[in-house]
């Protein structure tokens, strides 16, 4: 059994409650794991507190804190194999698509290992010889760190590495459904050399483990990435102690399509845009934004082509995509598309889940869905395609920003103008021009609107974890006599 991991050692739950973690793909047993409760989360607080307040991280070097973590990142590439495999486990992707992954969390901490020893602050010009004036940059505090299922590594390794490269400490819950690969994170950061309860581990529900990371008053930040209510409740409950708050949520994501785009590549890269990881992605290219001229043909390729994938477990070599991650999962998606139908959309191809073991459900694509239905305002999360047309440039702009959501969105088209034009106008955190899907650790990641607050990779993703604090030095103090003797 998997413990917490609190203050530097493994630990049950206080109460000794477990829990069963099943692959989604078969629903075979991957492995039992400790379930935290309140009390425990309170107790990793503490931990994270006094590492915080008295321990030597927060004054350790910049550089060398960056040091630690390209070692971690140079441990987890050595067990690639190792990390793969339980991601895969957890969240039935293929494992091919964990590896991926893997490289990318490496990466990642790679990226903010070597940011840390280059923020240095600066100085400010007092326009006075005689004081001396400089921006520092000083860790947060303690963080609660709050991660989904869909990219259960990678997510953590976006708020963990920018985190320690700051000087912080933190409590980190990753979802109940994965958390394998965090419990094997923990392991790496300790071999790497992080002192003890500089990172604190508890498993278990959002309500009772994760819930006092945004109420508790001795966190000073919570960064969660997860869906739009539960980010709500976060923010709502971290305002009561006015914590800083990070909050990547989810999107509804259009891509949007012109005539003049290349026919073969605009159909690929819709395909990959929605179908990659069966939908489970927050910026999957869930709206289709199509020029009305290209509809039949352009949709009609589409569902030739998504009936061709093939579903399947981690370890299936002919699988091209994996399962849901749950029974409730599944359930959700398949309330959102008999919504979308109800309300008038055409169902093309999909929208019936396959006999057998595990939570598969298949590409599926809905035609002609009416504009501001709950079909393109509802984030489904799973393998679901909605297809609307525009006759205009001005009209595929106003479809894809009429959502609440902000994240990301992308335009093909061969006019470079046009490519930019339509750039500059979608109201979302990313936008990418003929491609879908790339991110780069050195790029701000995040969303407008109610796609979240803050931005996580770039720099600014790890000023998210600084405070910035302004020292004045009156080089020749002397009395003012602003007042009379
Ligand atoms: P979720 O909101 O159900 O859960 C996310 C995490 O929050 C889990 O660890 C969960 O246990 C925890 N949680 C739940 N209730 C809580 C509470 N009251 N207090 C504290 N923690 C609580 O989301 P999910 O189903 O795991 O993930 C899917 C969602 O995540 C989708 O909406 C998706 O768009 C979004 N997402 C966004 C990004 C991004 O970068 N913007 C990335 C991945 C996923």
């Amino acid at each position: 059994m998997t413990q917490l991991f609190i203050g530097g050692k493994w630990t049950d739950a206080a109460d000794g409650a477990t829990r069963e973690i099943r692959c989604p793909a078969d629903g075979s047993l991957v492995g039992v794991v400790a379930e935290a409760s309140r009390q425990d989360t309170e107790r990793a607080i503490a931990a994270a507190r006094e590492a915080f307040d008295r321990g030597p991280w927060p004054r350790t070097g910049a550089a060398e804190r960056g040091d630690l973590l390209l070692r971690v990142a140079d441990l987890l590439v050595s067990r690639k194999d190792e990390f793969a495999r339980a991601e895969s486990l957890d969240t039935g992707k293929r494992l091919v698509e964990s590896e991926y992954d893997i490289d990318d969390v490496a990466a990642s901490i790679r990226y903010f290992g070597k940011l840390a020893g280059e923020q240095a602050g600066r100085v400010v010009d007092t326009g006075n010889a005689d004081a001396l004036s400089r921006i520092v940059h000083e860790p947060v505090g303690v963080c609660g760190l709050i991660t989904p299922w869909n990219y259960p590594l990678l997510q953590a390794a976006w708020k963990v590495a920018p985190a320690l490269a700051a000087g912080n400490t933190f409590v980190l819950k990753p979802s109940e459904l994965t958390p394998h690969t965090t419990i094997l994170l923990m392991r790496l950061l300790s071999e790497a050399g992080l002192p003890d309860g500089v990172a604190n581990l508890v498993l278990g529900a959002g309500p009772e483990a994760g819930a006092p990371l945004s109420d508790h008053p001795d966190v000073d930040l919570v960064s969660f990435t997860g869906g739009l209510e539960t980010g709500k409740r976060i923010a709502a409950a971290a305002a009561g102690t006015v914590k800083k708050v990070a909050l990547e949520l989810g999107g509804k994501n259009p891509n949007v399509v012109f005539a003049d785009a290349d026919f073969d590549t605009a159909v690929d890269y819709a395909l990959t845009a929605i179908f990659l990881h069966s939908g489970q992605v927050c910026s999957a290219g869930a709206r289709l934004v199509l020029a009305e001229e290209w509809h039949d043909r352009f949709v009609a390729e589409l569902v030739r082509r998504a009936e061709k994938i093939r579903l399947g477990g981690p370890f299936d070599p002919a699988a091209e995509t994996g399962p849901l991650i749950s029974a409730a999962h599944r359930e959700k998606v398949e309330a959102y598309v008999a919504a979308a139908l109800a309300e008038g959309g055409e169902l093309r191809t999909g929208g019936r889940r396959p006999e057998g073991p595990g939570y598969f459900y298949p590409p599926t694509i809905i035609d002609n869905v009416p504009r501001g239905g709950v079909a393109v305002t509802d984030e489904s999360f799973g393998p679901v395609l909605t297809v609307e047309t525009f006759r205009t440039e001005e009209e595929a702009i106003e479809i894809a920003n009429d959502t609440h959501y902000g994240l990301a969105g992308a335009v093909f088209t061969q006019d470079a103008g046009r490519a930019q034009r339509v750039a500059a106008r979608l109201r979302h955190g990313t936008v990418w021009i003929n491609d879908y899907h790339p991110y780069l650790p050195q790029a701000e990641w995040g969303g407008m609107k109610r796609s979240g607050v803050g931005r996580e990779l770039g720099p600014v993703g790890l000023a998210e974890y600084q405070e910035i604090k302004h020292i004045y030095q009156n080089l020749r103090p002397s009395p003012q006599h602003w007042f009379a003797d």
